[in-house]
């Protein structure tokens, strides 16, 4: 999938974000950012660690660190924290989706309905204007339902 415009503009954001907060701009902030950027779906650190040394060694350590200021400039998004790890995603082009969170393992799933989506795309408020918006939905999810049900029947 190529998103080469809207990398550009995130790489430019991050530069402007880590200038205005003096920090330096190491190559591997932004090559963390271009791999969270040129790839779809949810993530936690390890995740991310893993796939990076494929193409570009960063240490674990830069991971959550360049993480914590890719959430301080809002180019990505921390989801509810029900299970272990973190799970992270993108904030820009990623379409207007929602999750479905399993509050027995944590994991997070995506969904999308036109319905929902219109419902709220006519939503005006007075004194807010939104720019993207991501509903949570909480319950278990099959593979979790499936250890409770054969837990039970042992
Ligand atoms: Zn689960
Ligand atoms: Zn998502």
């Amino acid at each position: 999938m190529k998103e080469d415009n809207s990398l550009e503009e995130v790489k430019e954001i991050f530069s402007d974000y880590l200038t205005k907060k003096k920090h330096r701009k190491t190559p591997e902030r932004f090559a963390i950012l271009e791999h969270i950027y040129t790839h779809r779906g949810h993530f936690d650190a390890e995740m991310l660690y893993n796939m990076m040394q494929e193409d570009y060694r960063v240490s674990l350590a830069t991971i959550y660190n360049t993480l914590d200021l890719l959430l301080d400039c809002s180019l990505i998004l921390k989801h509810p924290f029900v299970g272990q790890t973190a799970q992270f995603e993108k904030t820009f082009g990623t379409g207007f989706h929602h999750h479905l969170v399993c509050s027995k393992c944590g994991s997070v799933k995506e969904f999308s309905d036109m319905k929902i989506r219109r419902t709220l795309q006519a939503k005006k408020f007075a004194s807010f204007e939104t720019t993207h918006y991501s509903l949570y939905l909480y319950g278990i999810c099959s593979k979790c339902r499936k250890e409770m049900n054969s837990k039970k029947n042992k």
